[in-house]
């Protein structure tokens, strides 16, 4: 088998000389529920780049079974197999794989190539459907900004946004990708490298955006982040603005609002006046049943206000600061 190896560390942008590739030998003979496959398809994914595994660079591939010691995988099927940059492997079906995948066979599907199980078909696409169509609530008329919106999840995302009728907004890093996506029926495209998002905001949506599908990060979302309308929906799918970017150990908050799948919502109470009265009674309520318990820290004379004012900084109420003229 021909495999694809590191030899150190990704340090910044990977270059070529991170890799060698490397002959390693297989057995001869398969063991019971093995089966030995042939590369024909890989995939290569940005998040190989965040990863580090005792297993080596991960990657999924369509393989060809060319023996077989298993049921329902037979010599000459397709198989979805996730070994590792490697042109050959022996693997056991019944045995979970990187990142918890399964073996599966690709189906024969007439009209589609099997590469697309990598891609629109596979983990990117299943990853826009879910990540949009399921966490964002996309509604008809829904501005909604993706950005890397050429590539194989921002593309996805585009389309399902336009067949739900939003207005689609995507950057992209080049005029290629950007005609590209404008035959795709995006409202609005433009090349980050040369427009800015607030450029490109003030014009295509000077009502602000719905939804924000992150593939990206960095400056784009801080530049995004002012256009938010109120209950906008922002998706962290992806920062490759940081993959490659030394933190000196100080982690990106966006990279683990991602893998925690945490939901960050704001409040402005502001915008809830018309609440007061009705969660007003609902407290009163709870302080009466002894539910809620108030505490004030109270300042005597109105002189002493200021002093007051500036206590909260340091820290000296416990409970509700309150002055008493
Ligand atoms: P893409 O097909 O979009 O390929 C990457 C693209 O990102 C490039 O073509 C480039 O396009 C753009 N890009 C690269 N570097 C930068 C940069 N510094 N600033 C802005 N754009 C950049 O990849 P995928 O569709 O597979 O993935 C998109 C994002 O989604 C990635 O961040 C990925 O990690 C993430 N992802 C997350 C998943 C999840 O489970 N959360 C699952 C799958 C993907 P351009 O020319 O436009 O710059």
């Amino acid at each position: 088998a021909k495999v694809w190896k590191t030899v150190k560390p990704f340090e910044g942008t990977p270059k070529i000389t991170d890799f060698e590739l490397v002959e390693e030998k297989l057995a001869d003979t398969l063991k019971p529920d093995e089966i030995l496959i042939e590369a024909v398809f890989f995939t290569v994914d940005p998040y190989i780049r965040t990863l580090n595994l005792p297993t080596g660079l991960p990657a999924e591939q369509v393989g060809r079974i060319m023996e077989s010691k298993a049921r329902d995988f037979p010599k000459g099927a397709l198989v979805l197999a996730h070994v590792g940059w490697r042109s050959h492997a022996i693997l056991n079906v019944k045995e979970t794989m990187n990142l918890g995948f399964k073996p599966t066979i690709v189906p024969k599907v007439p009209g589609l190539s099997p590469s697309l199980w990598l891609g629109v078909i596979g983990m990117p696409g299943v990853t826009a459907y879910l990540a949009f169509l399921e966490r964002c609530a996309p509604k008809s008329g829904d501005v909604v900004i993706i950005s890397a919106a050429s590539g194989a999840v921002g593309s996805m995302v585009g389309q399902l946004a336009r067949a739900k009728g939003c207005k689609v907004i995507g950057s992209a890093g080049s005029k290629e990708k950007c005609d590209w996506l404008l035959h795709l029926g995006f409202s609005y495209v433009f090349n980050y490298k040369t427009t800015s998002v607030e450029e490109a905001l003030t014009q295509a949506a000077p009502e602000g955006v719905d939804i924000y599908y992150d593939n990206v990060g960095g400056e784009f979302t801080d530049a995004v982040m002012s256009h938010l309308k109120p209950n906008a929906r922002v998706l962290i799918c992806g920062q490759i603005a940081d993959y490659n970017r030394t933190r000196d150990g100080v982690p990106n908050p966006f990279g683990r609002i991602l893998f925690a799948e945490a939901q960050v919502r704001g409040f402005f109470i502001f915008n809830h006046l018309d609440e007061f009265p009705r969660v007003r009674k609902e407290i009163i309520s709870l302080v009466q049943q002894k539910k809620l318990q108030p505490r004030e820290t109270i300042t005597n004379g109105f002189e002493n206000m200021a002093q007051a004012f500036i206590d909260l900084f340091k820290g000296a109420n416990i409970g509700k600061s309150i002055i008493k003229v």
